[in-house]
């Protein structure tokens, strides 16, 4: 039983059209937390009354993308929920290959719905931003992107502790949560080229995080990225971006890229757990299942409505 979910911004490239594997009819969603009511033959590590959170990412555990801890291209995995098979979205939802793909929410938690967090947008901003930008203590960071997905940038981040964490989003109101979540610089996204380099004394930061997926996005992180910085994409691209090798050649820099694993979600339930990551700031808007379509009107119109995640109660 799908207890709690909530709507990402993949989902509504999914609505455009963007995603064009996606059957018509669909059930979408990947992230959610819920009560096991049923369980199948080959599920040994769940039983029924076990409370979980659903993994984004579905993993069998066994082939050889698995074995290597990369869940994100399971040979019989990956990201299929809400993209190839029914998603979160509803009372229900079957979940493949339940135990390489749940997480148990240990019992005594009073307050499941910000573990919603920890479905997709944590581990993605933890993986794809944070890891593979390899933060280091001291280094300048900036993170494109002040959405959901670039916040959980933002608020992982601050783990390794970093110098500074420069914020580049167009909304203002964006901005101002970034500064409550830790930034410690925010720039519009006119001419943050220059801002960058402004903060920086003229170097560039050391990892750039992309977490828009857009080429004006990433070609900024290229704009400033210091010798020997690492550029982490985060965001999901529709269209080719220009790769500025004329540059950037001997820059020493590295550029990386990848789909969330969903390999560290086990530690981000502990941070939270004690306290150090918490994701309820995260939830600014809640409705019952079935007011599903004001929710996606209103995630829909982030700015307008000043929502980062909304949460759909079943
Ligand atoms: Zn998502
Ligand atoms: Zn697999």
């Amino acid at each position: 039983m799908a207890r709690e979910t909530t709507i990402c911004g993949t989902d509504l490239h999914i609505m455009k059209g963007d995603v064009s594997e996606v059957p018509l009819g669909l059930t979408l969603g990947h992230e959610g937390v819920g009560v096991i009511t049923e369980i199948g033959g080959g599920v040994t590590c769940f039983k029924p009354g076990d409370h979980v959170i659903i993994s984004c990412i579905t993993s069998c555990g066994k082939c050889a993308a698995c074995r290597r801890g990369m869940y994100s291209h399971c040979a019989d995995g990956g990201w299929v929920l809400g993209h190839l098979i029914d998603g979160t979205q509803a009372e229900y939802v079957r979940i493949p290959y339940a135990d390489g793909s749940l997480h148990l929410i240990p019992p005594g938690c009073d307050d499941e719905e910000p573990l919603v967090m920890l479905s997709d947008i944590l581990p993605t901003g933890y993986e794809c931003g944070v890891l593979n930008g390899e933060i280091q203590p001291g280094d300048a960071v900036a993170i494109i992107g002040a959405g959901p997905i670039g916040l959980s940038s933002l608020l992982t981040a601050q783990f390794y502790a970093p110098s500074q964490i420069i914020m580049i989003d167009p909304d203002a109101n964006r901005l101002e949560v970034a500064k409550t979540f830790g930034a410690t610089h925010t720039l519009p996204s006119d001419d943050a080229a220059a801002g960058v380099m402004k903060l920086t004394a003229g170097i560039g930061v050391d990892v750039a995080i992309e977490a828009v997926g857009v080429p004006e996005s990433f070609e900024l992180c290229e704009a400033i990225i210091a010798p020997g910085g690492r550029i982490a994409n985060v965001g999901v691209h529709g269209r080719s971006a220009t790769l500025h090798l004329q540059k950037l050649w001997a820059q020493n820099i590295t550029i990386r890229t990848r789909l969330v694993d969903t390999v560290s979600t086990p530690m981000l339930l502990k941070t939270v757990r004690s306290g150090r990551l918490e994701p309820k700031q995260l939830i600014t808007h809640r409705f019952p299942l079935h007011e599903i379509m004001q929710a996606y009107d209103t995630f829909g119109h982030a700015a307008r409505e000043k929502a980062l995640k909304v949460i759909l109660t079943a």
